[in-house]
């Protein structure tokens, strides 16, 4: 991979590029592999670090939104659930099978006939297949899958086919899929600016390195400007004097995370919360997280934040439903708050107003696009790649990225990876990592696990869980741009939500891999401890 120097140094001193995609969220980063993917000479650049926005605070599914169904948005379901099963081709170690439980309840919304009709319409529009499609279960079997249901409420089940994700991770392996096609990403790279020429038509943006406040703001030439900003996607339309007409409408939602011995369910459900709203929990490896809520949010998206309420809501919907665990504040071990970037429909709330994505082109040429789901990122790419094609005037391949395979997921299909799993749990036990590591791995890396282990140095008189971090830190900074501990303890390998208790005891070393490899002063490591502290802080203690 190209240092940081020689990207800024493609960036500024080469021909204009056709397109310059602002935001390396999922979306943009898409949109890069995309274009790329099509021959055009791509520039992606992202304030923050990849997915440091919306694509870090997902629900982490690859889904095709069964409550979507009540809002009859059947265009909706239809794309992001037949979108599913072409993602987990891409990606197979990265976007898993999921069997969704949905329990039914005494007294509840919908009963066994509408929710049996609903999930049956739900497969039919995503196409599922076979052994995938849903089933209805009687209470016997819904309780014995879960056993924390309460069995005098629960009368029976839904039982229905998703995909989970890594959210961050599938955009960092967008980002780095586009870089093999030859697109040039930035990541802490703010936009500051628009350049225009004649007739005030855009011809390219300043951007200014935030890991270099010093450096002057540079400018980057491209014939087209996509903003795939994802919340900042209005802030943008004003920097081009545009913002008319439609708006966003930022909608938060929150997720908690409890070690998984405290929340012991068995596998991902779906239930109402007493408010009628709809809940996920999730197992994934020794912790259950639960979300989300949806509540109108209008101070600056980089203020957002789980507060005391957000968190009671959420302990209190599970608990009412889980009267058997009785959660409270200390369980929580981790927390993140989103913003769903949607398109502002007056008299809906927040939790009626359409996922569906919508673009924007103004005067200048500035083309943004804001809305849509993490799942449905192809085919927007697609869309915005087509519509940037008739801007350039210039006829070119269709999209290519059904058939393109993100890094790390060469594998023919689930069984392959779960092949690889067993093959590398068997290398870890040789190196003494514990061989529980290698599903960690698999799922985060795919085949580049290789890579990591390449750089897992055997210290005799060190443990192996250390050397493997520290491996695992030293291919994040070397291919895939990690700048800041938060980037891999956080973005890279989920760790901040996940498995903070394993992580914690080395922190010192992470940091220092992170001070030595861009040769920190000792004023800047300090600085950067704080910064990861109380972002660690923050995302366990709430006000
Ligand atoms: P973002 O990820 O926010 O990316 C925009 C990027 O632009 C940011 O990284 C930002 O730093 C950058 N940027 C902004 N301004 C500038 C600038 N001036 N210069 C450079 N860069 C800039 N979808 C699903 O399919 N499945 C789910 O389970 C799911 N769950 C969700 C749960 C919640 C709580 C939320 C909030 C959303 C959920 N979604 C889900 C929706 C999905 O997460 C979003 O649609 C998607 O992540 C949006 O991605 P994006 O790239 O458009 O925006």
């Amino acid at each position: 991979m190209l240092t940081r120097e020689e990207i800024i140094c493609q960036l500024t001193s080469s021909q204009p590029f056709d397109l310059i995609v602002i935001g390396g969220g999922v979306t943009g980063a898409g949109i890069a592999l995309d274009a790329a993917a099509r021959g055009l000479r791509t520039a992606l650049l992202e304030k923050g670090d990849y997915a440091s926005g919306t694509s870090s605070k997902s629900t982490k599914l690859i889904h095709g939104g069964l409550r979507y169904l009540k809002q009859l948005e059947f265009g909706l379901v239809r794309e992001v659930g037949q979108e599913r099963a072409i993602v987990h081709r891409l990606a197979p170690h990265l976007v898993k099978p999921e069997k969704m439980l949905l329990p039914l309840v005494k007294n509840g919304a919908y009963g066994y006939w509408a929710t049996s009709f609903g999930l049956w319409v739900y497969d039919w529009l995503a196409g599922v297949k076979d052994d995938d499609r849903r089933q209805m279960l009687s209470k016997t079997t819904t309780c014995n899958l879960e056993p924390l249901f309460a069995p005098d409420v629960v009368i029976g089940g839904g039982y229905y086919a998703e995909y989970r994700t890594d959210d961050a991770r599938l955009t960092v392996e967008l980002v780095k899929t586009a870089a093999s096609y030859g697109a040039i990403c930035l990541n802490y790279a703010r936009v500051t600016g628009l350049l225009y020429g004649e007739e005030r038509k855009i011809k390219g943006v300043k951007f200014q390195d935030e890991w270099d406040v010093s450096a002057p703001e540079r400018a980057v030439e491209g014939q087209v400007v996509v903003s795939a900003a994802g919340p900042w996607v209005d802030e943008l339309r004003s920097l081009d004097q545009s913002l008319t007409g439609k708006r966003l409408f930022l909608s938060k939602g929150v997720h908690l995370v409890v070690d998984h011995g405290r929340f012991p369910i068995r596998q991902a459900v779906y239930f109402d919360a007493p408010d009628g709203r709809m809940i996920f929990a999730i197992p994934r490896g020794r912790a259950t997280y639960f979300g989300t809520t949806d509540t109108p949010y209008s101070e600056p998206p980089e203020t957002v934040h789980v507060n005391r309420a957000d968190a009671d809501y959420l302990l209190g919907a599970v608990n009412a439903v889980f009267p058997g665990i009785s959660l409270n504040i200390e369980d929580v071990e981790s927390s993140w708050a989103g913003l769903r970037p949607l398109i502002y429909e007056p008299e809906k709330s927040a939790s009626e107003m359409s996922r569906r994505d919508e673009l924007f082109e103004s005067h200048s040429g500035l083309i943004s696009i804001a809305g849509g789901k993490l799942t449905g990122y192809r085919r927007m790419a697609e869309r915005v790649v087509n519509r940037v094609a008739v801007r350039l005037g210039r006829r070119m391949l269709r999209s290519q990225t059904r058939r393109i395979p993100l890094c790390g997921g060469i594998f023919t299909n689930a069984r392959a990876v779960a092949d690889y799993e067993i093959e590398l749990s068997g290398r870890l036990a040789m190196l003494g990592i514990p061989t529980c590591r290698a599903a960690y791995l698999v799922c985060n890396y795919g085949r580049q696990a290789e890579m990591v282990l390449s750089y897992f140095e055997e210290q005799p008189e060190c443990e192996a869980e250390r050397e493997l971090i520290l491996a695992e830190v030293r291919f994040a900074i070397r291919h895939e741009q990690a700048c800041h501990p938060l980037d891999w303890i956080e973005r890279r390998s989920g760790r901040l939500y996940f498995d903070l208790p394993a992580t914690r005891p080395y922190m010192g070393a992470i940091i220092d891999a992170f001070s030595a490899h861009y040769h920190w002063s000792d004023k800047k490591r300090e600085t950067v401890r704080l910064e990861t502290e109380k972002t660690i802080f923050d995302a366990s203690h709430f006000v």
